[in-house]
């Protein structure tokens, strides 16, 4: 009975908190949620859910598919709760549920289609108790999150419910053996011409056979721990696709989606792989829904990839690319690292590294540094890259070590002379590589090599 009580006192607090948050003009705040589970610990349990509550996790690429879904969604009529103004974690989860709620609680609406941030699933899952739940990819992120796989691996598979149903990426092994004993069904991408079984990164999560501890033959290795393997003892293998990606068209900017024995084509938002798999993950998951091919087909053709997470733009001749390189995170930045270097044509590159919270209380731990691919800038067309920010000497010293010749390095401590210390007629592309907090400084820097790049043209005119 106190419990009840509670829970009805958080919630009328928390709508109070959310009306004056509304006078002020403040927008997608978790503070609401914030104040209900402080008020009541265990508010999230007592909140009256939606019928169908749906989630999406993983370590990359959760926001851009849960974009991709709820932008479907919405296109096609659908009405349901979510997170998107708000937050991924459990107080953002809380805030949403209030704000689409009648006054005792009950739901507004009959569905939720949540972002999950995966460290926060004890905080969620076993309360919301999703019906389905998209596991995106499973890889290290920053020390200070998340600096191993198994620890992750263990919080969503003591957190998900039994009666989850999954959405899982084959081609990552860690992915894919999440609660073996849930309902699933699996997504991924077809071998792709010259990917090899050769290992090219330095982290590498998968060393043995996970069931046996046996050793495993590669198919293919596309980055990191992700491609298709089979034991050589036990006969353990990569998962069966039910959701595969057979053809990446680039010219006709499609791909073609088996899913059982029939196949569709839906638009390619953007042809890097990564962006590929947030795809196919995004449709498997509308499939499962229920919704049509057609419809899902038609309404991704209206989308594009965030551009905030990668921005071209032209000066004249030349190109300038941001491109998002989540700081301390060493996978997404060898990704961009080996975007850079497969670019075609000859390219600079501006790194700013530096995360921009640890930057400003200067206290970082650079051994990330160490397990991030710097190699692929070591690479003859990439002419110049300026590294600048508080931890400038440490970049500098991991580019050397990478074999990176010193003569192609310029380093300052100011961000703010990045652009200044760019040799404009060095290369064709410029890529700006940014943390997710200097989008802002990225932007000027952007602008000022375009501006570099006119008034040069103007002195040799
Ligand atoms: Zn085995």
């Amino acid at each position: 009975m106190f419990g009840q009580l509670r829970f009805y006192f958080a919630l009328f607090f928390a709508r109070c908190t959310a009306l004056v948050l509304k006078i002020i003009g403040r927008k997608g705040t978790s503070m609401p949620g914030s104040w209900a589970i402080i008020l009541c610990p265990d508010f999230l349990e007592r909140m009256p859910k939606p019928k169908t509550v749906l989630g999406i996790t993983g370590t990359n690429g959760k926001t851009t598919v849960s974009n991709i879904i709820e932008d479907v969604l919405e296109d096609l009529g659908y009405s349901f709760v979510c997170n998107r103004e708000g937050t991924n974690v459990h107080t953002g989860v809380a805030s949403s549920l209030i704000a689409e709620s009648h006054f005792w609680g009950k739901p507004k609406k009959d569905l939720a289609v949540f972002e999950l941030d995966e460290r926060s699933a004890p905080r969620i899952l076993p309360y919301i108790k999703p019906d389905m739940l998209l596991v995106t990819n499973i890889f290290r992120d920053s020390y200070k999150r998340n600096a191993h796989t198994e620890f992750i691996l263990d919080i969503l598979n003591e957190n998900i419910p039994d009666s989850t149903r999954l959405i899982l990426n084959s081609d990552d092994l860690l992915c894919s053996l999440i609660k073996p004993q849930n309902k699933r069904v699996y997504f991924g991408i077809e071998r792709q011409k010259n990917e090899t079984a050769e290992r090219k990164n330095i982290v590498m999560d998968i060393s043995s056979c996970p069931e046996c501890g046996g050793e495993l033959t590669w198919e293919f290795i596309r980055y990191h721990h992700i491609g298709r393997v089979a034991c050589n003892s036990c006969g353990f293998k990569s998962p069966r696709l039910d959701y595969i990606v057979e053809n990446i068209d680039e010219e006709r900017n499609e791909i073609i989606v088996r899913g059982g024995e029939k196949e569709h084509i839906y638009p390619l938002l953007n042809s890097s792989l990564i962006n590929v798999y947030n795809s196919v993950s995004a449709i498997a998951f509308l499939r499962e829904l229920g919704v049509p091919e057609e419809d899902i087909a038609k309404k991704m053709a209206a989308l594009s990839i965030n551009e905030t997470r990668y921005n071209e733009a032209e000066a004249g001749e030349k190109k300038i690319i941001l491109h998002l390189a989540k700081g301390q995170n060493p996978v997404a930045c060898s990704r961009s690292f080996e975007n850079v270097r497969n670019y075609p044509g000859t390219k600079s590159v501006i790194l700013l590294l530096d995360d921009y919270f640890d930057a400003k209380s200067s206290v970082e731990n650079i051994a990330w540094y160490y397990d991030t691919d710097f190699e692929f800038l070591n690479s003859g067309d990439i002419k110049q890259i300026v590294t600048a920010g508080a931890r400038h000497w440490d970049v500098y010293v991991r580019l050397l070590m990478a074999g990176v010749p010193k003569e192609r390095i310029v380093h300052t401590e100011n961000e703010r002379d990045a652009a200044k210390l760019l040799d404009t007629g060095s290369a064709d592309t410029f890529f700006v590589l940014y943390d997710v907090y200097t989008i802002k400084l990225a932007d000027e820097i952007k602008d000022e090599i375009i501006g570099k790049v006119s008034g040069r043209g103007n002195h040799e005119n």
